[in-house]
């Protein structure tokens, strides 16, 4: 990574995720989530990343660039191809078998590998995945790469080689700042990230996607199902829900009775 202040190398990590609405299943010999057929999207969460991103690049309008970075199968490349088309200048996907199979630890070791190759100075993730929900890869990606983590920005700015930040909390928020190079993880307050526009869209057909594999990346360690720390030991499905009560009652007053009495009698009031 580059100490020195000028043009930013920014990098946005970007999942390739089932659409929330596609209907899901797992595989009950391999536990994974069946894939192929299932209408795959960029995680929602990471377009306020890309956003983030592309607004700092104009902003500072000095020759910054933006990189998308996916851990993904090579069948991703049209869909990271919409990162591109809402304006970022290439992408990296680490395409290789090697990784399936990647528990949250071997993913961070895996993409901060791949990081590692680009010479960034910011890092930008989403908060957290619509799939695996662990929302703990920013944190273990940041700690990967020896840089400091700014989690759940709002809001963020760079000068002078520091990167600030708006950290939300519960109950407000915290400003935080970090020297470069640095990984930010952004919420969804952060911005309304932009639709690709027609020219964007165009553009992005000649913008470069490159694919590493394992073997570029310099590992000493196994990744993948021959590293995964964590094992998926079992998987069950949610209970069906009780049939809902219906509350008959003549008239408005009796019914609100009724329902205050069934709340009461729960403990809710
Ligand atoms: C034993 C085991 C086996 C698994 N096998 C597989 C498998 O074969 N295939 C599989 O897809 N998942 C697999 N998983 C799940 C996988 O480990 C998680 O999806 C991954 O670690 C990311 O976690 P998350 O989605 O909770 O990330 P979160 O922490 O919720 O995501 C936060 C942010 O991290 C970034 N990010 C997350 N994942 C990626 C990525 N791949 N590329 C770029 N940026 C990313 C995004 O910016 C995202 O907004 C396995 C998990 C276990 C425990």
């Amino acid at each position: 990574m580059r100490p020195e202040v000028g043009p930013l190398k920014i990098l946005v990590t970007v999942k390739l995720v089932p659409d929330t609405n596609a209907d899901k299943r797992i595989d009950p010999a391999t536990k994974r989530l069946v894939r192929t057929g299932v209408e795959t999207v960029l995680n929602p969460f990471d377009e306020y990343a890309i956003e983030a991103a592309l607004q700092l690049k104009e902003k500072l309008n000095d020759g910054s660039t933006v990189t998308i970075v996916s851990m993904t199968s090579p069948s991703g490349k049209e869909i990271v191809r919409k990162a591109l088309a809402m304006g970022a200048d290439d992408a990296v996907m680490l395409c290789d078998d090697a990784v399936a199979g990647s528990d949250l630890w071997g993913t961070a070791v895996a993409l901060a590998a791949t990081i590692k190759t680009l010479d960034a100075d910011l890092v930008i993730t989403g908060t957290q995945s619509t799939d695996a929900i662990s929302g703990d890869l920013p944190g273990m990606l940041a700690e990967k790469l020896g840089i400091p983590g700014l989690t759940y920005a709002r809001k963020l700015d760079v000068a002078d080689g520091r990167v600030r930040v708006e950290r939300e909390t519960e109950t407000g928020y915290m400003t935080v700042s970090a020297a470069l190079p640095a990984l930010v993880s952004v919420t969804k307050s952060a911005n309304e990230p932009r639709y690709p526009s027609l020219k964007g869209i165009m553009g992005a057909k000649k913008k470069e996607i490159k694919q590493l594999a394992v073997a570029d990346l310099g590992l000493t360690v196994a990744v993948g199902t021959d590293g995964a720390k964590a094992q998926l030991t079992d998987l069950a499905t949610p209970p069906a829900r009780a049939k809902g009560q219906t509350i008959a009652a003549p008239d408005p007053a009796a019914g609100a009775a009724a329902i205050v009495q069934f709340l009461k009698e729960r403990k809710f009031l």
